[in-house]
């Protein structure tokens, strides 16, 4: 039987010790308050809105609401980050993905401050990464970091293969890993014989984005599987990248979906607004 990774108790884990540090920190007069952008009313979109303006509200951290209209103009939208950017009352910002299709993402990415820039997508943010500096980690792969070193597995030294480069999921996955001595390896859409790659993998992250695409043929005996895939099945149930009732059986360790990866995602941007208070207090 494969050890299933429990990312709901592992994320509510890391939101009682943030809870923690937040009171502490408030109690030396520290305070985190993150600004939540969201344009339009896309219904997922405001679903995880309100997932991470309750998470703020229950690790004390102020959450300050920002609901624009989806005809809102790049200009309009780059002036309040920019007037969030000179807010010492603001420590983090966030502006909810996908942007309407008439605004230019990657622009207003780079004009949130490296410094409050909690999603870890600036390329600042992205380059601190890569060289090993400390900064903000994109939020998907560092909860993935957790998720394995909470539940005892080794990442030093590993085969560790990821399906998908992203910029918000693949890429920083695969610095991530490597920042942690494994052995990476990042496969594509262009990737050749992909099984041939992914059965050396001992730690196999999927973020293929496809429904139940990677099935038993694509992985190593005893190996760790990490499925960062979100969709609904045929039946409406959530489901991920890798077929788990085909794959599951044949791993040491697996993440379900949901209650794996997902949860992970909120209580990392949560340490990020934390560490925006660390940096404060100088401790960072
Ligand atoms: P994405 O931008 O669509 O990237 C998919 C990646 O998979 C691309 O790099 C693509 O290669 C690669 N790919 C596609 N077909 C392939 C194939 N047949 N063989 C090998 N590689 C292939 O997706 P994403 O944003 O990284 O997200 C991945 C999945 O994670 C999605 O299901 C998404 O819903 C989910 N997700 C979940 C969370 C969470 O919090 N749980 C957060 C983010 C994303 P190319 O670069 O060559 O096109």
């Amino acid at each position: 039987m494969p050890q299933i990774i429990n990312g709901k108790e592992i994320s509510q884990q890391i939101k009682d010790e943030l809870k923690l540090e937040v009171a502490r920190l408030a109690k030396k007069g520290r305070r985190a308050c993150l600004a939540v952008i969201q344009v339009g009313n896309d219904p997922a979109s405001s679903v995880y809105v309100n997932n991470k303006k309750k998470a703020c509200a229950y690790i004390g951290i102020e959450s300050k609401s920002y609901e624009l209209s989806k005809e809102t103009s790049e200009e309009e939208l780059i002036s309040l980050v920019e007037k969030l950017n000179d807010d010492s009352q603001v420590n983090g910002i966030l502006v909810q993905l996908p942007l309407p299709v008439h605004i230019d993402e990657d622009r207003i990415i780079r004009t949130i401050s490296p410094d409050k820039d909690v999603d870890g997508f600036h390329p600042v943010s992205v380059g601190r990464l890569w060289i090993g500096e400390k900064g903000f980690l994109s939020c998907t792969p560092a909860g993935i970091i957790q998720l394995l070193k909470r539940s005892g597995i080794t990442i030093e030294g590993k085969e560790c293969v990821v399906i998908g480069r992203s910029n918000i999921v693949g890429k920083p996955m695969a610095a991530l890993l490597l920042r942690e001595n494994g052995t990476v390896t990042v496969a594509h859409s262009r990737t050749k014989d992909l099984k041939d790659i992914t059965k050396r993998a001992d730690i196999l992250i999927v973020a293929v984005g496809k429904k139940k695409y990677i099935t038993r043929e694509y992985v190593r005996e005893g190996a760790v599987v990490v499925d960062v895939g979100m969709h609904r099945d045929e039946n409406g149930k959530l489901c991920g990248d890798v077929d788990y009732d085909d794959v599951a059986p044949v791993t040491s360790a697996i993440t379900p979906v949901p209650g794996g990866v997902g949860p992970m995602t909120i209580a990392m941007l949560m340490d990020n607004c934390v560490e925006t208070m660390r940096i404060r207090e100088g401790k960072a």
